[in-house]
């Protein structure tokens, strides 16, 4: 089934237009009585019935409210440090499939990629386009932020979330579990900031700006984890350890 983000409250009749409506009448070819998923700007997930269609514009009634959140109730933003080339497209997307709330792209002392103004601007709009077009596929109920391009400093202002965590490769006393089971019991797990450094690593002066802001440095095990890498087995751990994958 098809989803679709709609730039409207929710209503009896909703209204896709531009690259999407395009999309549902020239590449799909659905027609009048055809169903697809609408979500609206305030959140709510239907699934309805096209009523009017044209390449401009697809209008879409007759709605069954989707009642269950496709949402983790654990809030994940992801602090990736710059990693190069596709890496960080395949990191974004990777990260809205899994179910993160929001993507930071740091720019940290080890990132290989220099990104300012202008060149940054671009990138994070052609990273958002990919996080829109993942969350379509996952079916998320959001579509996640991609932030602007941040300095370590300004990122942890931006991003002061109940629990921070920065996974550390050097770190050999603090489990990423151990960290988890804290969180929980001081009932702070359910807004996270994963901090997740570039191919070059984290610095020492980084740890401790991040240490400063009360993140946790955690290991993720004794093996050495690719960039694009690091980020999404820590979220597949933590979404695990919260059954956001599923209790049952
Ligand atoms: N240049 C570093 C080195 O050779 O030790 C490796 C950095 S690793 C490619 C990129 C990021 O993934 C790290 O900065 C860290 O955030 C995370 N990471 C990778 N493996 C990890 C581990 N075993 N424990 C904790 N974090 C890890």
């Amino acid at each position: 089934m098809h989803r679709f983000f709609v730039p409207q409250l929710f209503g009896d009749e909703m209204t896709i237009t531009g690259v999407d409506a395009k999309h549902i009448s020239k590449v799909l070819r659905m027609t009048i009585g055809d169903e697809l998923q609408i979500v609206s700007d305030d959140g709510i997930s239907a699934l309805g019935k096209i009523s009017f269609i044209d390449a401009e514009c697809v209008k879409v009634r007759d709605f069954e409210i989707i009642a269950e959140s496709h949402e983790p109730r654990v809030k994940i933003t992801l602090a990736q440090g710059l990693a190069k080339g596709e890496k960080m497209e395949f990191i974004i997307q990777k990260a809205v499939e899994l179910g993160a709330t929001s993507v930071v792209p740091v720019a940290m002392e080890h990132s290989v990629v220099r990104l300012d103004g202008p060149k940054a601007d671009k990138k994070v709009e052609r990273w958002q386009k990919i996080a829109e077009s993942a969350a379509k596929q996952s079916k998320r109920d959001i579509i996640p932020e991609v932030q602007s391009v941040m300095s370590v400093k300004e990122m942890l202002a931006a991003n002061d979330c109940a629990t921070k965590i920065i996974a550390y490769e050097c770190e050999d006393q603090t489990s990423l579990k151990s960290a988890l089971k804290n969180a929980i019991e001081q009932d702070k797990i359910n807004d996270l900031l994963l901090i997740i450094g570039p191919e070059g690593g984290i610095s020492e002066s980084e740890l401790e700006l991040a240490r400063s802001a009360g993140a946790v440095p955690v290991s993720l095990g004794r093996r050495i984890l690719r960039a694009e890498t690091a980020g999404l087995v820590a979220m597949s751990a933590i979404f695990y350890e919260t059954g956001d994958l599923g209790e049952y």
